[in-house]
């Protein structure tokens, strides 16, 4: 865990770590939302955790709708 402060125009910069596990530079698309009270940032164009597939961009965990449709059977 790291702490950022947001900058005059309320940014921040993500850690180099971070930016380098998750394949993302300037310029790369990302998909921000709240979740529990949390900011949550994450790569639109995440994978799947589970077959590695095109991850629903707005969905809490990075899993593609046929993954979502398998975990809700369960
Ligand atoms: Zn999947």
């Amino acid at each position: 865990m790291k702490t950022v402060n947001l900058d005059k125009l309320c940014r921040i910069v993500i850690p180099v770590e971070y930016r380098k596990a998750l394949q993302i530079d300037a310029g790369s698309a990302l998909t921000v939302c709240m979740e529990k009270g949390a900011i949550v940032i994450r790569p639109t164009s995440a994978s799947c955790r589970i077959c590695g597939g095109k991850a629903v961009a707005d969905a809490s965990l990075p899993l593609c709708r046929a993954c979502i449709a398998q975990v809700k059977k369960i």
